[in-house]
This record gives structure tokens, C-alpha cells and sequence, in this order.
């Protein structure tokens, strides 16, 4: 298990030999995020517990199926990554808890990330995708966000992808799994059709190498 500590910086993030070998993906997120202004000050509990959907690390996160590792004065619990939050900016974390690592097990396979935003730097993304290709013919694991209240992983289009659907049948389901909306950073329509184009990314990528 890869534990990073809720304190560790984007900075941190990039710079560990650990993550890089284990989380590539992470690396790839926490060099997105703001500028390296941002980037040495902000931390990964911090991107958790802000529980924006836009958060970068957050589709890494549940992508790589981590867990959020809480602490109480009287206790410790983990909470799969994908059962934490619970609708926009809410989460099942309680007004007496802090977040203090976040635990990834082993990795295997492709990892992959891209962030959509307005510019290369200083942008809260349009539309941000993690995925994971295992060997072999397990399912891939995809996760969007800024395209629903809360990060999402995508379990439909996964299956979809695993059982051999096309990749115009996987976008459509896609879709299907998305809440987009329209807000001042960009449009519903405009998050679809990226969020699209992301995926065959991801995939048509998988089937070069
Ligand atoms: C200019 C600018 C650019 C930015 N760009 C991006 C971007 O590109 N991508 C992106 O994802 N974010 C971006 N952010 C948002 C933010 O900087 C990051 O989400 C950052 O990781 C937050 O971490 P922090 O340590 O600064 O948390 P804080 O902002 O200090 O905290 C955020 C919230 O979480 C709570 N909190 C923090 N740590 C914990 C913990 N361990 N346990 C429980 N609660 C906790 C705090 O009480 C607070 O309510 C940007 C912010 C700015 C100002």
C-alpha cells in the first residue's frame, strides 16, 4: 500500500521517487495543478476535503481505487475513495474528523491522465479523466471530473470497454453516466463532447502501444 500523507504537497507529490514509480498519474495531476505557487503550498488532503468536483487529484484517486484514511480523537477509519463523497462539496467526513493519508494499493498496468482547461497553467479544469489499463482483460477503471456534482468513476463505460463495445458505444454510455451543466468555466455541451474525446484518447492509445 502507497500511503501519502494528507500534508504532502503537489510539490511532494512530484518530486517522490515512490509516487512516480507507483502514481505516475498523480504526478501528471499534481503538475496541473494551479502554478508551482500552488503547487508547493497546496496538498493533496487539502484538494480531498475541498471536495470540488474540478478537484485535479480526485479522478487519480478514484481511478487507483485509494482509500481516505479519517482520524478521530478516538479513532481511525478508511473510507473507499469512491463512497467518500457524497453530492457537490459533501462528503461523509465529520465535523471532527481530518483526513490524514490517503492509501493506494498497487497499481497495475497503463496509467493515464489529461486535464482540459483554459489555459496550460492557473486553470480549474472544463474536464479532467484518470484511467487505468490492467493487463490482461480486466476491466479498465475510469474516473471523470467537472462533469457531475462529485467526481464519478464510470462503471457502465468500463464495462462496456472490457466487454468489447466500440468505442462510439462506450462514448455513448459515457454520456449516459455524466451530469454535466453549464457554468462560467464552460458548457455542458462542450464538457460532453471532451469528455468523449478524452475517452477514445485513452483507449485508441491502448490499442497503439
Ligand atoms: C490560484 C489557485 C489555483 C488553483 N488551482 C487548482 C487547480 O488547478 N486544481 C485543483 O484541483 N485545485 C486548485 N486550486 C485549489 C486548491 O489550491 C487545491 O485544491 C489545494 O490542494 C487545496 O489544498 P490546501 O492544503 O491549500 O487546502 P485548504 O485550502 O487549506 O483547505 C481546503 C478545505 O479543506 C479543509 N482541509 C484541508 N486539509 C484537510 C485535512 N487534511 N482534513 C480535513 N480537512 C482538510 C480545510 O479546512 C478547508 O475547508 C487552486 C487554488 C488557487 C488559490
Amino acid at each position: 500500500m502507497l500511503s501519502i500523507g494528507a500534508l504532502a504537497t503537489y510539490t511532494d507529490v512530484i518530486r517522490s521517487p515512490l509516487v512516480r514509480r507507483r502514481l505516475p498519474m498523480l504526478v501528471d495531476a499534481a503538475r496541473e495543478v494551479g502554478g508551482v505557487q500552488i503547487q508547493n503550498r497546496g496538498t493533496i488532503g487539502g484538494n480531498v476535503a475541498n471536495a470540488s468536483p474540478a478537484g485535479d487529484t480526485l479522478p487519480v484517486l478514484a481511478a487507483a481505487d485509494a482509500i481516505v484514511v479519517l482520524h478521530r480523537v478516538d479513532g481511525v477509519r478508511r473510507v473507499p475513495f469512491t463512497a467518500f463523497y457524497t453530492g457537490y462539496r459533501q462528503s461523509v467526513m465529520r465535523p471532527d474528523e481530518l483526513i490524514v493519508a490517503l492509501e493506494v494499493p498497487p497499481v497495475r498496468g497503463r496509467q493515464w491522465f489529461r486535464k482540459v482547461g483554459t489555459r496550460a497553467a492557473q486553470s480549474i479544469s472544463k474536464v479532467v479523466m484518470a484511467a487505468v489499463e490492467p493487463p490482461g482483460r480486466d476491466a479498465p477503471r475510469i474516473a471523470a471530473g467537472s462533469v457531475a456534482p462529485t467526481v464519478v468513476r464510470l462503471p457502465s463505460t468500463e464495462a462496456a470497454l472490457a466487454a468489447g463495445a466500440s468505442i462510439a458505444e462506450a462514448q455513448r454510455i459515457l454520456l449516459e453516466e455524466m451530469a454535466p451543466i453549464d457554468d462560467i468555466r464552460s458548457t455542458a455541451e462542450y464538457r460532453r463532447r471532451v469528455a468523449a474525446n478524452l475517452l477514445a484518447r485513452f483507449w485508441n492509445e491502448r490499442q497503439r502501444s
